[in-house]
């Protein structure tokens, strides 16, 4: 009777824990390809992943709400200014791996390790092909007069833009940076409209001359089913501003481990996995982003412009002058 019942236990032992190895993801990533990714980390590690999707907004309200009954492990969203918010909110907790040290560049690291950067993305300036001015060459000339009606920028709520002047406010200081966003304003083509997406499109449409934007987006419209997103990609060309100054403006989507995760160890070897060669190509291919990690191949439109400086600047400044940029860009009349 007791053999049986020890030989129960043990083969207890030997078994539920390997039925009981998961990883929750709550994630803002939703593309088809990211599915590979589970699967090949399911595959490697018998650890299952079981994904809440959901907009990044949402998954935060939803981590804290839960509160410390929480199933999530892993917060991923997009935007230094996004992870801000995640921090403020208290969800992460610091994460102790030598691998992610390693293989994250410094400025794409939170300075205490509550998150780090798995993709990476610049906001640069378009121009219709061959019709970019021989003097525009940095954010800043975005304020000059001679581009009076001429930009296409999305709204300044976008997070987007909230991070590119808030990289501007550590760059230049508050007092340069605002007059910075006076001019953009009084250098707006329309009343900002869309996403980055329209920009390009009313660019090669030729209701602006320039236009700001993000790489990836261009990505999409180049790689696109529909040949009139083709087209537009093929009417516009971007440079990387600043290139011989203090650099683009760079921004991340990326990845912390919750303060309550009940598969702690199981998120940190995820989070390890997403920095491998293999998983990074497959995160910056579905959405034609950079990888976090210097050196790894990537495919598609975006792959020929890899070579460009970035500013160095840590992300986590996003969000920490996150608020100033808000102020700033409301004084001025930003819309
Ligand atoms: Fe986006």
């Amino acid at each position: 009777m007791l053999r049986t019942t020890a030989a129960v236990s043990l083969s207890l032992l030997l078994t539920a824990p390997a039925l009981a190895q998961e990883v929750n993801i709550y994630t803002s990533r939703h593309y088809d390809t990211d599915l590979q990714l589970y699967d090949n980390f399911t595959a490697a590690t018998g650890i299952r992943v079981n994904l809440i999707e959901g907009t990044g907004e949402q998954l935060l309200e939803r981590i804290r709400t839960e509160g410390v009954n929480s199933p999530a492990d892993i917060y991923i969203t997009v935007d230094g200014g996004r992870l801000h918010r995640a921090v403020e909110a208290g969800i992460f907790a610091p994460i102790d791996s030598a691998i992610l040290e390693a293989r994250v560049p410094e400025n794409f690291q939170h300075p205490d390790n509550l998150w780090f950067g798995l993709t990476a993305r610049a906001r640069v300036i378009f121009t219709r092909v061959g019709e970019r001015p021989e003097w525009l060459d940095s954010y800043e000339d975005l304020a000059d007069p001679r581009l009076e009606n001429e930009i296409c920028i999305r709204s300044s709520s976008n997070i987007y833009n909230i991070s590119l002047l808030a990289e501007l406010i550590d760059r230049l200081g508050a007092e340069a940076a605002e007059a910075w966003a006076a001019g953009v304003a009084h250098n707006l083509a329309r009343p900002p409209q869309g996403g980055d997406r329209d920009q390009l499109r009313a660019l090669a449409a030729g209701e602006c001359s320039v236009a700001v934007s993000n790489t990836y987006y261009w990505g999409a419209l180049a790689a696109s089913d529909n040949p009139e997103d083709r087209s537009v990609a093929e009417a516009v060309e971007f440079f990387y501003p600043d290139q011989d100054g203090a650099g683009a403006h760079v921004n991340i989507s990326g990845a912390g481990v919750t303060v309550n995760a009940p598969n702690r160890e199981n998120a940190i070897r995820f989070l390890e996995y997403l920095v491998s060669d293999e998983a990074q190509t497959i995160l910056a291919d579905s959405n034609n982003e950079f990888p976090i990690v210097e050196g790894v191949a990537i495919h598609g439109p975006i792959a020929p412009y890899t070579a460009f400086r970035n500013s160095g600047v840590n992300v986590a400044i996003y969000g920490l002058n996150a608020a100033q940029a808000t102020e700033i860009f409301d004084r001025v009349g930003f819309p």
